[in-house]
C-alpha cells in the first residue's frame, strides 16, 4: 500500500503538483517517517495586470477547498489502510516568529516541488508561486523526491521586488542554508497585511510579489 492508492488519489487531479520527503529534519520525525507534500494551482493563474486582491483572494480559497477535498480521499484510504498519519495545521500559530510548527513550503523544497524564490514563497516551474500548498505526515517510507537546493531564479530578475508596495524583499537570492530574513522583512510584510484585519476581518492578500512572478505564465 502507500505510494500507489496516493498515485490513484492524484491522478483524479492532473493538475496538482505532489511529492515525498523523509522528514528526518522535523520535530515529528520520532512519529512519523514521511511528509507528502502537494500543491494545488489557483484556477486563475493571475498577472500583475489582472491582479487584484479580492481576485487573488477567492483564488486562495477555491484551491484551498481542493486542498480539502484531496485531504478528504487521503484521509479515508490511510484510515481503511490503519496507516498512521497527521495534518499539521496550515496557519502561523507563532505570532513573534510568524512560523507554523510544520513548514509546508520546507517540505516542499525537501520533496522537490520547487524552490524559494526572492518574494520568500515557493516558486514551482509550472504555476510560479500560484499554487496552494498543503501536506500530510504519513508513517510510512515513500520514494522521496530530490531535494533542491538553490534558487531557479534569474539573478537579474526583480518583478517580485519592484512589484512589494512596502519595500519588504531585499532581492535576495534563496539557496538552502539562506535564513528567511535574509530574503524579505517578514515582520514589515505581516504588519502592512495585518491593517486590513480592522476593515475586512482578514489579513490582506497582498499577492502582489507573486502576481509579478513570470514563471507559470
Ligand atoms: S505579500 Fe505584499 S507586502 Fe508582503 S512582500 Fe509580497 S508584495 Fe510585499
Ligand atoms: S519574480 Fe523573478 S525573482 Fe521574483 S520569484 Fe519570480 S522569478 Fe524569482
Amino acid at each position: 500500500m502507500g505510494e500507489k492508492n496516493i498515485c490513484d488519489i492524484f491522478s483524479e487531479y492532473p493538475e496538482v503538483i505532489y511529492g515525498f520527503t523523509d522528514i528526518a529534519y522535523s520535530e515529528y520525525a520520532s512519529a512519523y517517517k514521511s511528509a507528502l507534500v502537494f500543491a494545488v494551482p489557483h484556477g486563475e493563474l493571475l498577472t500583475i495586470e489582472t491582479y487584484s486582491e479580492e481576485k487573488f483572494e477567492k483564488c486562495i480559497q477555491d484551491a484551498q477547498k481542493v486542498v480539502e477535498i484531496i485531504l478528504i480521499q487521503l484521509k479515508d484510504m490511510l484510515d481503511e489502510h490503519k496507516i498512521k498519519y497527521y495534518i499539521p495545521p496550515l496557519a502561523q500559530n507563532n505570532e513573534v516568529e510568524l512560523t507554523a510548527p510544520f513548514s509546508f513550503k520546507y517540505a516542499a523544497i525537501n520533496a522537490g516541488l520547487g524552490w524559494i524564490g526572492k518574494n520568500d514563497v515557493l516558486i514551482t516551474t509550472k504555476y510560479g508561486p500560484r499554487v496552494r500548498l498543503s501536506a500530510i505526515l504519513i508513517n510510512e517510507y515513500f520514494v522521496y523526491g530530490e531535494k533542491v537546493l538553490t534558487s531557479n531564479c534569474p539573478d537579474t530578475c526583480r518583478k517580485c521586488v519592484d512589484a512589494c508596495p512596502h519595500k519588504a524583499l531585499y532581492d535576495a537570492q534563496w539557496n538552502i542554508h539562506a535564513r528567511r530574513s535574509t530574503i524579505i522583512d517578514y515582520r514589515l510584510c505581516n504588519e502592512k497585511r495585518s491593517l486590513s484585519i480592522k476593515t475586512h476581518g482578514r489579513k490582506n492578500a497582498c499577492g502582489l510579489c507573486m502576481v509579478a512572478c513570470p514563471f507559470g505564465t
